[in-house]
């Protein structure tokens, strides 16, 4: 499919640099935008972050000292325009915004001029669909902090008194998105309702703009920033905030994608950044350490510590459920296979190709799967001694009732293959509860991994009893590469050592982030595209009892307007990839909201959707 981004203009970075900066008397006289930490100045690197994401006009509102910003900017930006403020010391920063309206064609990106943050505090708020919208973080504990208050998407108030019993939505960064629109509300409340001098503040006027006006809230939880307004938030930003920008040894942004296909998915900048590393032999010491670090956090994602192993290997998912079937199902050993997507045909398909002895339980797709008839099956002569099955169909976005199907399996004394790939790290899945044999996955779906790992989480006894037995494959053998990964901490051929790399820093995320919190994230943005797709007019194919929560099959319409290409290629000019159906016959398109996503960006995908219906003539196609 092709694309062609259309970019819309970029605004205008206002720099707010004319305070005083008096609370840092002690330490230093100048203005604040001119501290240097690591040798660089705070200025210098506002304008290379904002340079990099693509905002080149930039105007400075100068006050205190103004003069010495003259050197800077003559010999390292010399395109900077200066705005002064000669009423500095009697006015606050609404006024100096305010003098800056007339050098500021369009839409801006303001930034008070004593921040130390990542770069991608800017695109991130860049890349929001707000046209207005302030920039708030997680907490900080740096003190004196603005506090956003209203509901999850839209700023009622900043304040740094925050009312007690009310949470904060997050901590100000001080960098904010403004329209050309509610920049010039914010000018007339300004001159309608301030008398000249006060010392009033923008983010006063903000709060009072936000009662008429919708601001939008850009979240970056974990952003790493820091404001400087004082000795212990000077030596705040040395301490903390300058190391961890140094580590990321930030290359600049890259662009984030809103990925809606199933993985692989859109990864945080930490997993992306752990890619880069140093070059490292996987026969060191060093790179036992990182495989036995994730393999020990990758059977705490399944709370199988005490009953599992992980077996890791180079490649994708497929690979792994085939390592699975053929070391586990042995000769003399009959498999049953529970198919109701494509992904159960697949393991039929590798069944088949390795001559094992195995029948198939055929279920419609998408429907509530018929336990009568698994039940049947595992009951049937010569009863099957393994049986695989996929617990979240990525065909169709059904959940096949995992506690089940074990239950009845373990009940039989039947060895239980689970392909999770699609569900592990993104849905509850605890094997002390729901004690599956062997669990499939790879890094690249819900535990938000990159692609390139897969693994299988497994019980050691059943590798032991696999270990006596002929090889089916040389490179499939789970028993010789678990050898190799517990005994020698080595793969037993050469790994993706930065790919492991990057799914040790998904998982630390994971962990930080909680199973529970990711699963709820997960389920509000299925629940907002869900919601959100039924206003637009499409039907899911599965029921709601048997949705995944994880991926979600939409029928297509049939108005002759629709056409799937062309939405996928509006939709991917602005950073948004949708994916194709899968069930054989049926016209479906699939979304999926697992990956690093917030209900921000699924709204910013309906909104794209939205416009690209209205713009062909479909305002609400399945509905007629
Ligand atoms: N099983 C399931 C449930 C999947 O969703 C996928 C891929 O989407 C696979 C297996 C195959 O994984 P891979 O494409 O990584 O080989």
């Amino acid at each position: 499919m092709s694309s062609s981004p259309s970019p819309s203009p970029a605004p205008t970075a206002v720099i707010l640099a004319a305070g005083l900066g008096s609370r840092l008397r002690g330490v230093r006289s100048g203005p604040k935008g001119l501290l240097e930490l690591g040798g660089v100045t705070l200025l210098e690197r506002m304008l290379a972050a904002v340079h990099a994401a693509g905002v080149r006009d930039v105007v400075l509102v100068t006050g205190h000292e103004a003069e010495q910003f003259a050197p800077l900017l003559e010999q390292r930006a010399p395109t900077v325009r200066c705005v002064h403020n000669p009423d500095y010391a009697r006015t606050g920063s609404m006024h100096s915004l305010w003098l800056a309206r007339s050098a500021v064609p369009g839409d801006l990106l303001l930034l008070e001029s004593d921040l130390l943050f990542e770069p991608r505090a800017i695109t991130a708020l860049l890349e929001s669909r707000e046209p207005d919208a302030v920039l708030l973080s997680g907490t900080t504990g740096q003190g004196d902090e603005v506090h956003a208050l209203g509901d999850e998407t839209r700023l009622r108030a900043l304040t740094k008194r925050k009312p007690a019993g009310e949470a904060s939505l997050g901590e100000f960064v001080g960098i904010t998105r403004l329209s050309a629109v509610t920049f010039a509300a914010l000018c007339r409340h300004y001159e309608a309702n301030v008398a000249f001098p006060s010392n009033y503040h923008y983010d006063d006027g903000l709060t009072a703009v936000a009662a008429t006006q919708r601001i939008g809230i850009v979240a970056v939880p974990d952003l790493c920033w820091a404001e400087i307004d004082d000795e212990a938030q000077l030596e705040r930003a040395r301490r903390v905030v300058l190391p961890r920008l140094d580590a990321s040894a930030d290359p600049g942004p890259v662009p984030r994608k809103i990925l809606l296909n199933p993985g692989p998915c859109t990864t945080s900048w930490a997993v992306k950044r752990a890619l880069l590393m140093p070059d490292l032999c996987p026969r060191e010491a060093e790179f036992g350490d990182l495989l036995d670090r994730v393999r020990s956090k990758l059977v705490a994602t399944a709370e199988a510590q005490a009953s599992h192993t992980a077996v890791l290997l180079g490649g994708s998912g497929t690979l792994a459920v085939e390592a699975a079937l053929v070391s586990l199902v042995g000769p003399g050993n009959r498999l049953l296979v529970i198919e109701n997507g494509a992904y159960g045909r697949r393991m039929e398909e590798i069944a088949k190709a390795h001559g094992l002895e195995f029948r198939t339980v055929r279920l419609p797709w998408g429907g509530a799967p018929d336990l009568a008839a698994v039940e049947a099956a595992l009951a049937e002569e010569p009863a099957p001694t393994h049986c695989c099955f996929v617990h979240h169909e990525t065909t169709t976005g059904m959940l096949n009732p995992l506690a089940e199907l074990v239950a009845a399996c373990r009940a039989r004394g039947i060895v239980t293959i689970v392909d999770a790939m699609s569900s592990l790290g993104g849905v509850p899945l605890d094997l002390r509860t729901v004690p599956a044999d062997c669990v499939v996955a790879s890094a690249n779906k819900c535990l938000q991994g990159l692609p390139g790992v897969a693994f299988v989480l497994v019980r050691p006894e059943l590798l032991a009893r696999a270990g006596d037995r002929p090889r089916r494959s040389l490179y499939l053998h789970l028993p010789d590469q678990w050898q190799a990964q517990e005994k020698e901490r080595q793969f037993l051929y050469t790994p993706p050592v930065q790919v492991l790399h990057a799914l040790d820093a998904a998982l630390d995320e994971f962990f930080a982030e909680g199973a529970a919190a990711r699963h709820a994230r997960y389920a509000a943005c299925h629940a907002v595209l869900v919601a959100g797709m039924k206003r637009l007019g499409f039907t899911c194919l599965v029921p709601p009892a048997w949705q995944s929560g994880l991926l979600t099959t939409f029928l297509e319409p049939s108005d002759p307007r629709w056409d799937f290409a062309a939405m996928h290629d509006h939709l991917y000019a602005r950073g948004v990839t949708v994916y194709p159906g899968k069930v054989p016959g049926l016209r479906s398109f699939r979304l999926a909201t697992l990956g690093d996503l917030r209900v921000a960006d699924v709204e910013r995908a309906l909104g794209c959707m939205a416009d690209h219906l209205r713009a062909v003539g479909l305002a609400a196609p399945g509905a007629a």
